[in-house]
């Protein structure tokens, strides 16, 4: 059941803030709302205020300054590749994008929405009357994971697809927040916690998402699901390198956070490899198997750096 006792549709950023000034911690924002919605529909969200932001204009604006490329945080996934500075730098970008959800959700969904989306878990995204027939776990006022048996960690899994890519890319976002406006590394935003995985201040909105574009990254983008349409993630890396050599890599859908390693010349892909492979917490709360997930952690990196044309050769864990 879709549960908001109040829906505000604002016009500018600042009358959003002021509304979820008023309304305490009881609100959502909601962008496309493909996100919020499904949650507040099995019952995962229950705030009792949607504060539309969908409508603010300045948010859905695409513009290059100083190098830096502005992509506002409301343009839509479908939409970014009418850019053609997006398509010329970054089209992994383009990749991780479309390879979101269905072509339906990503004229709906915008790009904010996305690296904002709520972590999942096989046995958290289900109706209200089936966690409740398990028992609730420690994402839904339970106390123990189902998942693992623990009582202390939550591992539900970080699941945007675009956010891997952006920050192989060294994307920053601009946010606007009740003490003024601000630039963050998008990777520090994401504590790691499945429970509470972002440590943005709830009542702050993503305005925009900034890339530098005098950097002459390559960058591959790979999402493991059984599906090519519909399905979240089991697994999405992305790679990069620079004009300068420095390489990063990122990877989405096997940790609570995305999980990130970076390094200076060829010679660090190996160990930059073995550092995501040893860091991601995968369990099993997914369709895949924890083994499967985790050894496609080590193909998908080095098919990868193989298409940068780098490396294709075997490592050993
Ligand atoms: C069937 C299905 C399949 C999906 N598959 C995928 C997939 O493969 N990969 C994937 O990454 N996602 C997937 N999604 C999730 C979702 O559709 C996308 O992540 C989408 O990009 C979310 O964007 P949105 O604008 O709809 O976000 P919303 O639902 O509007 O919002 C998502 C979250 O971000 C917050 N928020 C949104 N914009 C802002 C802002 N500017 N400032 C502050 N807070 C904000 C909201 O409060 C909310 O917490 C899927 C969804 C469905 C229903
Ligand atoms: S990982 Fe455990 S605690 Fe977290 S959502 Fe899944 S079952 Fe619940």
């Amino acid at each position: 059941m879709i549960a908001a006792k109040t829906y505000h549709k604002c016009q500018s950023v600042e009358e959003a803030i002021a509304l979820a000034l008023k309304h305490g911690e009881d609100f959502r924002y909601m962008a496309g709302g493909t996100d919020v919605i499904i949650n507040k529909f099995q019952g995962n969200d229950e705030t009792n205020c949607l504060i539309d932001i969908s409508a603010i204009p300045e948010l859905k604006q695409v513009s290059n300054d100083w190098n830096v490329l502005r992509i506002g945080s409301l343009v839509k996934l479908d939409d970014l590749k009418k850019h053609k500075t997006i398509a010329d730098h970054f089209p992994a970008l383009l990749e991780a994008a479309h390879s979101v959800a269905s072509p339906m959700i990503r004229k709906t969904a915008t790009i904010g929405g996305n690296i904002l989306c709520e972590n999942r878990c096989i046995f958290y995204n289900q109706s209200e009357w089936w966690r409740e027939a398990v028992g609730y776990c420690l994402k839904c006022e339970g106390d123990v994971c189902i998942a693992t048996g623990g009582k202390k960690n939550c591992f539900s899994k970080f699941v945007s697809d675009t956010a891997p890519v952006l920050i192989c890319l060294d994307a920053q976002i601009e946010v606007f927040d009740t003490d003024g406006v601000k630039l963050i590394k998008l990777e520090d935003i994401y504590t790691g916690d499945g429970v509470n995985p972002r440590q943005l201040n709830p009542k702050a909105i993503v305005t925009a998402i900034l890339l530098p574009l005098d950097k002459d990254y390559r960058c591959v983008f790979k999402k493991l699901r059984p599906r090519e349409s519909v399905d979240y993630t089991s697994l999405t890396t992305a790679v990069s390198i620079d004009k300068k050599g420095r390489i990063k890599i990122a990877l989405g859908g096997v940790d609570p956070g995305p999980v990130v390693a970076e390094g200076i010349g060829m010679s660090a892909i190996d160990s930059l490899i073995l550092q995501v492979f040893k860091k991601a917490r995968v369990i099993d709360n997914d369709f895949y198997t924890r083994p499967y997930r985790k050894e496609m952690i080590k193909v998908f990196l080095q098919r990868s750096f193989a298409e940068l044309g780098n490396t294709n050769k075997q490592f050993d864990n």
